[in-house]
């Protein structure tokens, strides 16, 4: 691990977290869109991460999903090629002892990985989605969006395909201001509230806004977290948001988007916005992967 690099990012995410926490004060609907500097490097030598919830009736791969309803259900989309082997060493290695903070996996073969941040919208046809679609997804959840119904959640991750992980308890959104103990009990305070709720225990940590500093990472390892996952791009309503100017996916990158409804999407429902961004991903010949299987 470089550190030069590493500071350097950690006052390039702290700068350009602080604007975005600005501009989206008070609103959580804008939370996490902040933009995400270049990838910190990953630390070295981690354990293996937990897979996704395993408590659903069969994790089976796209093989056994049925193509007609999915083109029914959701305006003519095919269901995801299935993802190939992952690697047999996890390309992102990551460690509670160093934790890293990557954006993207760097791998060759055409996935991407989708990750949704917050807990506002509790849509039951978005679980009947992920049923449909078999797709693996990674959920970020703030205790203060998800207090209201937490069953919801449970039964997210009861389908077999969703990786809970942890995005604070009351979702600050520019972390960095917060004093060492705040921003600890922030984390660890989550990490508890998520295994009490779900019986999982996070090892990835998304911060809010996207803005962290390197007290924020040293919170990470104490509260027993590896590594805490930035962006590349960005899912608001209809179009997808590049953090290059290619504006084009890449095999490896991490796509954020939100759970959102009417209320944060001009009226458009999470499962509308999900059509759009899985529209996205297969337009451009890529299919979704599993990132706890690559990090
Ligand atoms: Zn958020």
């Amino acid at each position: 691990m470089n550190d030069e690099a590493s500071a350097r990012a950690w006052s390039r995410r702290r700068f350009m977290g602080g604007v975005a926490a600005l501009a989206s004060l008070g609103s959580f609907a804008a939370a996490c869109t902040g933009q995400p500097g270049q990838p910190g490097r990953p630390g070295q030598s981690g354990q293996q991460g937990q897979s996704p919830g395993s408590a659903g009736s069969g994790a089976r791969t796209g093989s056994g999903v049925d193509a007609e309803l999915i083109a029914r259900r959701y305006e003519g989309l095919r269901p995801f090629a299935p993802p190939p082997a992952p690697p047999e060493v996890k390309p992102v290695h990551l460690s509670s002892s160093r934790p890293g903070v990557f954006s993207r996996v760097p791998v060759s073969d055409k996935v991407v990985f989708v990750t949704i941040d917050d807990g506002i919208e509790k849509e039951p046809a978005f679980i009947q989605m992920v049923k449909d679609f078999q797709v693996p997804l990674l959920i970020s959840l703030a205790d203060v969006l998800i207090r209201d119904d937490y069953a919801y959640f449970a039964k997210l991750y009861e389908t077999g395909y969703v990786s809970i992980q942890n995005h604070t308890v009351t979702h600050p959104l520019d972390m960095p201001r917060l004093p060492a103990a705040r921003q600890l009990d922030e984390i660890a305070g989550q990490q508890e509230k998520l295994r009490r709720e779900y019986g999982t225990t996070p090892y990835i940590f998304r911060p809010p806004g996207g803005s962290y500093d390197a007290t924020t990472i040293n919170a990470v390892g104490r509260a027993g977290l590896k590594g805490m996952m930035l962006w590349r791009e960005t899912m608001e309503i209809s179009d997808m948001e590049y953090q290059t100017r290619r504006r084009a996916l890449r095999p490896g990158d991490i796509i954020l988007t939100h759970f959102r409804g009417p209320a944060q999407l001009h009226g458009e429902t999470m499962v509308q916005m999900m059509i759009r961004l899985f529209r996205h991903i297969q337009a451009q010949g890529f299919t979704v992967a599993d990132i706890t299987k690559y990090v």
